[in-house]
């Protein structure tokens, strides 16, 4: 990696907790060694504020805005409410998306075994299951909708965090207009990323590529011209750093990992990622 052959984050929560004790450096590490962009990510109204924050302080920062669809039930926020605020958020300067916002249902997930929490902080075992799939879906379509209309509205485009729910996604996005939307850490199957890329959307990878082949047939049959990368650290570390904590600049095992499979050039694979995301996001290139 050289700095003329920048790469990108376009998925991460510097903001968690797990920096607290170094971000300046985790940041400074990064751009560093050649990273060009973070795009750090909102999942409750507090973190989007942090995001935004975080992205007023580093020019090399982008935030977005969004409610998570757990958040409610993992940090007890009132998402309704929370939306509220994000209005007033969207419009500062360097907010570049709408997200992560979305839907997840409660079966584990059959490839990954240490899927990203979610953010989890304070989730026991009686919140995580007492909702019944049906009025959860209720619930998180509804804040999911509002936050569809917010980004349209704006015409800024979405992050899609799915999980377990891609056929309820799709349907949902089939009734979207315009649809300008990443699913970010892609864990559906080939015919949903078909029906996802007809839609018009972005299909985003994650550390997961690194350790599990679930995905080689989406990697090698989507065009790249449709691909982001992320790290969603500080969660989903990648392989050679599986066990450690993440962060942005580990984003390069995903890049290698997309140029293996492909078995397109590494340099190849970078210049037409970070085109993506710089379009996808309205980024100065
Ligand atoms: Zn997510
Ligand atoms: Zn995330």
């Amino acid at each position: 990696m050289t700095p003329d052959m920048p790469m990108i984050d376009s998925h991460a929560h510097l903001d968690a907790s797990q920096y607290d004790q170094d971000r300046p450096q985790v940041i400074e590490w990064a751009f560093k060694n050649g990273l060009k962009y973070i795009i750090n990510i909102g999942s409750d109204l507090e973190t989007s504020q942090a995001s935004a924050a975080l992205a007023s302080q580093h020019k090399k920062i982008y935030a977005t805005v969004g409610i998570h669809p757990m958040a409610e039930q993992e940090t007890g926020c009132d998402a309704i409410k929370d939306m509220a605020g994000l209005e007033g958020l969207v419009r500062e300067d360097r907010v570049v998306a709408i997200g992560e916002c979305g839907l997840e249902l409660n079966q584990k997930l059959k490839v990954v075994s240490d899927a990203e929490p979610s953010n989890i902080k304070n989730l026991s075992s009686a919140q995580a299951g007492g909702q019944n799939d049906k009025s959860k879906i209720k619930k998180q379509t509804e804040i999911f909708l509002t936050q569809i209309k917010l980004a349209q509205g704006l015409n800024l485009p979405l992050i899609i965090h799915c999980r377990n729910a891609h056929n309820e996604m799709l349907e949902i996005l089939s009734g979207v207009k315009n649809l300008k939307a990443v699913i970010h850490c892609y864990s559906g199957s080939w015919d949903q990323a078909r029906k996802y890329l007809d839609l018009g959307c972005r299909i985003s990878f994650t550390g997961i590529i690194t350790y599990a082949r679930d995905y080689d047939k989406v990697i090698k049959n989507m065009p790249i011209e449709r691909m982001l990368l992320e790290t969603d650290c500080p969660y989903l570390t990648p392989v050679p750093n599986r066990g450690q904590r993440n962060e942005p600049l580990f984003v390069k095992y995903v890049y290698e990992t997309i140029a293996r499979v492909r078995g397109e050039l590494l340099e190849k694979t970078e210049e037409q990622i970070d085109k993506n995301v710089i379009k996808f996001f309205d980024l100065e290139s």
